[in-house]
């Protein structure tokens, strides 16, 4: 029996040597001299190859993966992506640059996100790439440029579905929605694809992100399947593409249990011979973001002050909010948890303390880590916010009280 669940601690991605963490090799004392600035994101490739063979051995076999470079665009990231995975998603024409920069086909990079403007869309056409449609304003501005330029758009139609994926961390599908056209008028959008003569590729169904429950991922994928074949009888050609979205989730919190693919890959298997019967020209799409990258990344800053105020010490950094919005809590707007947190130098340093990791900040909403137990740590220690590879950097108000931005390195 394989085992389909991942590391089950975020430490358990690194090794640790004389108690100092390790990454693609090398001690994080080493990687920052030789970066020469702190704060920096560093993402492990080793880490990101082993996501995705553990993907590979766990999901039926036939079943495509999708990389989501929202999740972390880094050109040297994508690069690297591009190489372990089947394609592409991309949400904007930066993005759409660095997937074909990596050598990518254009018939293995798709594009959603609502209001693409014409100049993307033009670029997209031209490329060769899926536009994902989000809207019918959309497909008739896809129609005015296939009017105008000759070329023959290769659309997807991205579905809202009529279920939602419960007990998601991000809902986006289910009700009203400015995500995708409503499963109920897509037959009718369907037609006006064929009208308009466009290369009709496929269905992209998302249903939401950030799950770690298996029960409910497979409900999704259930009704993901039973919607496609539905709206295939209205399809204007063969399906090529159906992608089932995603929504696998990572540990961030104290409690969370890393997903076990188990159940997910034996329901796949289950549905993936009749779903192949009804729709044999489709490729079956898993799109996801930061479940390939997320656990891959850690943000590292260094300590420049510890103060103790009233009882609490508190270790001020050169990192923060502005770097790694999601490890702050997000502005305050929801109830704050520490992410997973260690000094990257000491990692099991045998002094121990409860301190609070702050940033440079003048803003109390500035903080990495709260009432947590480290190793007792100094100015100069290295201070490592793991499960950082997705949503960090790219994902941060990096411009707010404009102090100095990381730097990147894929190692
Ligand atoms: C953001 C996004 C993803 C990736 O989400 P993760 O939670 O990072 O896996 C996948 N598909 C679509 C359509 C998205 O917008």
């Amino acid at each position: 029996m394989n085992d389909t669940r991942p590391d089950h601690s975020p430490m358990d991605q690194f090794s640790v040597v004389d108690d100092c963490l390790q990454l693609g090799g090398q001690s994080l004392v080493d990687l920052a001299a030789r970066i020469g600035q702190t704060p920096f994101y560093a993402y492990d490739r080793d880490a990101m190859t082993r996501r995705v063979a553990l993907l590979r051995r766990s999901l039926p076999e036939g079943l495509s993966l999708h990389y989501a470079i929202k999740a972390n665009p880094m050109p040297a990231v994508v690069q690297h992506m591009a190489g372990q995975v089947d394609g592409l998603d991309v949400a904007s024409q930066r993005e759409m640059q660095v997937a074909l920069d990596t050598g990518t086909g254009p018939d293995d990079i798709s594009f959603a996100g609502p209001g693409k403007s014409v100049p993307e869309l033009e670029a997209a056409v031209a490329a060769g790439i899926t536009i994902n449609l989000e809207s019918p304003t959309e497909l008739e501005r896809v129609g005015a440029i296939a009017a105008r330029t000759g070329y023959q758009p290769r659309v997807a139609v991205r579905v809202n579905p009529d279920f939602e994926l419960k007990s998601s961390g991000m809902r986006m599908s289910g009700g009203p929605k400015a995500f995708g056209i409503d499963a109920e008028r897509v037959p009718d959008l369907l037609a006006r694809i064929g009208e308009l003569g466009l290369h009709f590729r496929g269905f992209h169904i998302f249903s939401g992100s950030q799950n770690l429950r298996p029960e409910t991922l497979v409900e999704a994928q259930g009704q993901t399947f039973e919607l496609a074949l539905r709206l295939a009888e209205s399809a204007p050609g063969p399906v090529e593409m159906l992608n089932i979205g995603g929504g696998f989730g990572i540990p961030y919190f104290p409690g969370d249990k890393p997903l076990d693919l188990g159940p997910v890959a034996e329901h796949l298997a289950g549905r993936l011979p009749a779903v192949r019967d009804a729709l044999p020209d489709a490729e079956i799409i898993l799109e996801l973001g930061r479940y390939l990258v997320g656990e891959a990344g850690i943000y590292v800053a260094e300590v420049l002050d510890r103060k103790e105020s009233r009882g609490q010490v508190f270790l001020v950094t050169n990192g923060g909010l502005h770097h790694h919005l999601a490890a702050s809590g997000n502005f305050g707007q929801v109830i704050r948890k520490n992410y997973p947190v260690v000094v990257g130098n000491r990692v099991r340093g045998t002094e121990r303390e409860v301190v609070n990791v702050v940033g440079p900040l003048c803003t109390p909403l500035d903080v990495l880590a709260q009432q947590m137990e480290l190793a007792r740590a100094d100015v100069g220690d290295l201070i490592v916010v793991f499960q950082s590879g997705a949503y960090g950097y790219t994902a941060s108000p990096t411009r707010f009280l404009s102090h100095p931005e990381p730097v990147e390195i894929l190692v």
